[in-house]
């Protein structure tokens, strides 16, 4: 048996030994738990990972992993050690787990059932060896004799009933797949899948788990989880490291729930679930769900309402050394910033037609007075928004990253607290409302986060003063989100940089964004210099004014002032 394989009954046998000096559970086998509703009757998990009905299917001293649902929810398997388990939802409720018909006296695991809810598949110790993929297809009173189907292990089904599984082959493991044609199974075929034959970065790819669409591929390495996404052109991806999503112990054998809403893993000993919504924040541009498509096309009719800048459109709105946007989409508002002086911020915002009961969410980029000044006035107008406060806002008084005193943070933390629902630091980048995400920090010293809207177009990106550098933040956005820049808005800090410099940057972000809107405290001279260089393609971005994503190239309009000229 070659390397990968070792590795994986090595561990089996582990298991086994596991499950002899378990606990035992507290329901017997096959009796009610008393669990009703989907998935156990767990509480679904979010972005945040959770140990999967635990005393239930994960328990201590056990070593659970493999989850698989039926089509129908009804039934669920998973391994603990080297025996299938089998739960059902019946009239009481889910039954404690007990083993599967099938396992007979063999050592069996990583069973799969197909989306036909006949066909099951798992790996088994029965003669012949080696270690091979099994079949079994449901009968009137239980389950057929097993079939062997194919050597390899893990197999994992798409809604059309191909299947994709793990081999060993001449270079190292890797995935394969067998589509269902008349009833049979056609002659397993490769998957460039995962690092490619030009990028041999790993030889260990296994345990693959298809999304019921094909759209995607999960499976793992001895490093941990990965996913590639199905391109355009039929081929896959390059993956994408999924270890960001379970932190620092290492995540295996994944697998996708039927309605593709979640994905199960296995990680110390017990099984994790997690919302594949995660996947948006790692390619939003993706065809996972028809959700994330429907979200993307609400953010098209994004408008971008200044509020506060240097400059102001009209003479009715006031200009400040400041910075603030009101951004409105499918139905949301959100706030970025709040202007520096909170009579005049206020002003502009009621002078604008803000409507801040609507605002549900503020987020502030960074701690500068020209960006927070209006917040406790702004907050007072509006119904307990959530607040947004970037990563590095100190939350006790040895916090780092800050230049103003500790105890002014925390006054002002204090403050702050009674005018809204929550208070959130993101330190990594992530969706924070209805498809508008945060870039988190940038690095380890940045204090700064910029607010991003993926759009069919391409993302739009906000920025308050970019103190961590404009370019940073435009190239960590696309790597963040996967996508395209569309259209970059905010401060820019350049008021002080040398023209050349500037001159460099501007050449760098046009090949980077369709379109640029540099304010605040981008400075008139290096303004003079994105101009010049982005040409049509420059957005003059003024206090008043609305932005939208319309037809063909941005528009921009000046709001009518209520209050005249
Ligand atoms: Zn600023
Ligand atoms: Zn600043």
């Amino acid at each position: 048996m070659k390397k990968a394989m070792r590795t994986i009954v090595l561990f089996a046998i582990t298991a086994s030994f596991l499950t002899m000096s378990g606990a035992k559970d507290k329901v017997p086998a096959g009796e009610s738990t008393g669990l009703r509703g989907p998935y156990l009757g767990q509480d679904p998990p979010g972005g945040d990972p959770k140990i999967f009905a635990p005393g239930v299917v994960s328990t201590p001293g056990n070593n659970e992993f493999c989850a698989s649902f039926s089509p129908d929810g009804k039934e669920f398997y998973f391994n603990r050690g080297m025996t299938v388990m089998v739960c059902r939802l019946e009239k009481e409720g889910w039954t404690a787990p007990e083993s599967a018909a099938f396992n007979g006296k063999y050592r069996n695991h990583e069973s799969h059932l197909a989306f036909d809810n006949k066909r099951m598949f798992f790996g088994s110790s029965r003669p012949p060896q080696p270690y091979g993929i099994w079949l079994t297809e449901r009968t009137a009173d239980g389950w057929s004799e097993p079939k062997r189907m194919w050597d390899g292990m893990y197999a994992t089904s798409s809604k059309n009933g191909d299947v994709y599984f793990g081999v060993e082959g001449p270079s190292g493991a890797g995935i394969v797949c067998t589509r269902l044609a008349d009833g049979r199974y056609t002659e397993p075929v490769a998957q460039a899948v995962g690092f490619g034959d030009a990028n041999p970065k790993s030889t260990s790819i296994f345990h693959p788990a298809i999304a019921p669409d094909e759209s995607l591929i999960f499976f793992d390495d001895n490093n941990g989880l990965y996913v590639s996404f199905r391109e355009g052109d039929g081929s896959w991806g390059e993956a994408v490291p999924l270890g960001e999503i379970h932190g620092e112990q290492k995540a295996t054998i994944p697998s996708i729930s039927p309605d593709g809403n979640y994905l199960f893993y296995a990680s110390h000993d017990d099984v994790y679930w997690v919302s594949t919504s995660v996947l948006e924040r790692i390619r939003c541009n993706g065809q996972w769900t028809v959700r994330a498509r429907e979200k993307r096309a609400g953010a098209d009719s994004l408008v971008l309402t200044v509020l506060y800048n240097n400059t102001s459109a009209s003479d009715s709105v006031i200009a400040d050394h400041g910075f603030s946007c009101l951004l409105e989409m499918g139905g949301h508002s959100y706030l970025f910033d709040a202007g520096r002086v909170p009579d005049k911020f206020m002003a502009n915002v009621r002078g604008l037609g803000v409507d801040c009961s609507k605002v549900k969410k503020v987020i502030v980029s960074h701690i500068h007075d020209d960006h927070m000044g209006g917040i406790f006035e702004l907050l007072a107008s509006c119904v307990k928004p959530a607040l947004y406060l970037p990563f590095s806002y100190p939350q006790s008084a040895s916090e780092p990253h800050t230049d103003r005193s500790d105890s002014d943070y925390l006054a002002l933390l204090k403050r702050l607290k009674p005018s809204v629902s929550k208070i959130i630091q993101r330190k990594d980048g992530g969706e924070i409302g209805e498809g508008i995400y945060t870039t988190g920090m940038i690095e380890d010293q940045s204090y700064e986060q910029a607010l991003l809207v993926p759009t069919t177009k391409g993302l739009v990106v906000l920025t308050g003063c970019a103190h961590p550098g404009i370019l940073e933040i435009v190239k960590r956005a696309r790597e963040l989100m996967r996508q395209d820049v569309y259209f970059v808005m905010g401060g820019f800090h350049l008021t002080s940089t040398d023209p050349a410099r500037v001159k460099t940057i501007a050449r760098e972000l046009r090949t980077l964004t369709k379109y640029i809107g540099p304010c605040h405290c981008t400075g008139e001279k290096a303004e003079a210099i994105f101009k010049d260089v982005f040409k049509d393609d420059y957005v003059d971005i003024r206090a008043g004014m609305k932005i939208r994503l319309g037809e063909g190239p941005m528009t921009t309009s000046r709001t009518p002032c209520p209050h005249g000229p």
